[in-house]
């Protein structure tokens, strides 16, 4: 696991979905009332944010539209503005699953160091882990927090903290309460090639095996994949006429794209056009985005024919449905998978 982190430092793997992960992140570095800055990314953002409160931490959440990542300049006016210091965490979402949006890490990163903060840095890379280019050593992150449901393509039920030693020094500092979630205790077990209960023995056995996927294809190699089934959904969206839900190109998720639905059209009910003709279940709109947003997801074990037939899906879904758009989106994505392919080939002598 630490060569999909990239990182040297402390991994632990706990029998949990993402959201004990979460959990995890906080309680083994923070104290009830300590200050925390978590930016509204989307869904996910709103949700971690909900856990911190529940945890009586002060959380400060930057304001946003669910159309694009963090705000960077917003993340470093925050801390230029807390002489006292008394923000001890910043929190990002690195790819928001309910919109399609990436984050900055680096850029968040760069903007604790021009602010001279000691806050620490912790970004959610459930969606993103295997998926999307990540790198907690490089980046300066503090705690890395992962699952096994998306690109490491095992059933939910494993997850992941990957902490930096400052992070693991503030478990000195930290008075949250934990039992089931502390870092030393799992730490010192995992010293002696044992976990302090009963791991998901069974979801290791995959995780050994999806790792082995992954450094076989090679880690650069999957990312690419992953850009390429991106630009090639993108191209079908912008063919059909409809709207990409990320609004910054530089924030477009390779993992998975939103899709605005036309006004007076409802997104669950084109979905269940699409499942009951297609077998095809697409993502539904979450939080605010419910009815107005479908979502596209093409990550994990998944390849160009597999995104083509994902994509014709959609494009039977949308004119069954009675949803205005042009025809051509699976071209559009066809024509693109074609040219990378080309490009990808060896060229003749
Ligand atoms: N964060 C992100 C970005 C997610 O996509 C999810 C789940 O989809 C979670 C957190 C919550 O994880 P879980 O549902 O595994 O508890």
């Amino acid at each position: 696991m630490k060569r999909v982190f990239a990182t040297e430092a402390n991994v632990v793997i706990y029998p949990a979905s993402g959201t004990g992960a979460w959990e995890a992140a906080l309680v083994n570095t923070l104290s009830p009332g300590d200050r925390v800055l978590m930016a509204e990314t989307g869904q996910f953002a709103a949700l971690w944010r909900k856990l911190a409160e529940r945890l009586q931490l002060a959380v400060e959440f930057i304001p946003g539209d669910w159309r694009r990542g963090a705000d960077v300049a917003a993340i470093e006016a925050k801390l230029v503005a807390d002489k006292a210091h008394a923000i001890r965490a910043v929190c990002v979402v690195h790819n928001e699953t309910s919109t399609g949006a990436v984050t900055n890490v680096p850029a968040v990163r760069a903007a604790i160091d021009r602010a001279g903060h000691p806050a620490l840095l912790m970004v959610d890379t459930i969606s993103s882990l295997g998926s999307l280019d990540y790198r907690h050593d490089e980046w300066g992150v503090d705690v890395t927090i992962g699952g096994s449901q998306k690109g490491l393509m095992l059933p939910p039920g494993l997850s992941f903290n990957a902490f930096s030693a400052k992070a693991l020094a503030a478990t000195d500092r930290a008075t949250m309460p934990r039992s089931y979630w502390d870092w030393r205790e799992m730490l010192a077990s995992n010293a002696t090639g044992y976990f302090p209960y009963t791991p998901a023995t069974n979801l290791l056995y995959g995780l050994a095996e999806a790792l082995a996927m992954l450094f076989e294809e090679g880690l650069p190699n999957v990312y690419a994949r992953h850009d390429r089934f991106g630009e090639a959904t993108r191209r079908a969206v912008r063919a059909w006429g409809l709207e990409i839900q990320c609004a910054e190109p530089a924030d477009y998720s390779s993992v998975l794209t939103g899709v605005v639905m036309p006004e007076g059209h409802s997104a669950d009910a084109f979905r269940r056009v699409v499942l009951e003709r297609c077998d095809m279940s697409l993502g539904q709109g979450l939080g605010r985005l419910s009815g107005k947003v479908f979502r596209i997801g093409h990550l994990g074990w998944f390849n160009d024919l597999m995104l083509c037939g994902t994509l014709a899906g959609v494009e039977m879904g949308l004119a069954l449905a009675g949803v205005p758009h042009r025809k051509g989106g699976v071209d559009a994505a066809m024509g693109y998978l074609v040219d990378a392919a080309r490009h990808a080939l060896p060229r003749a002598a």
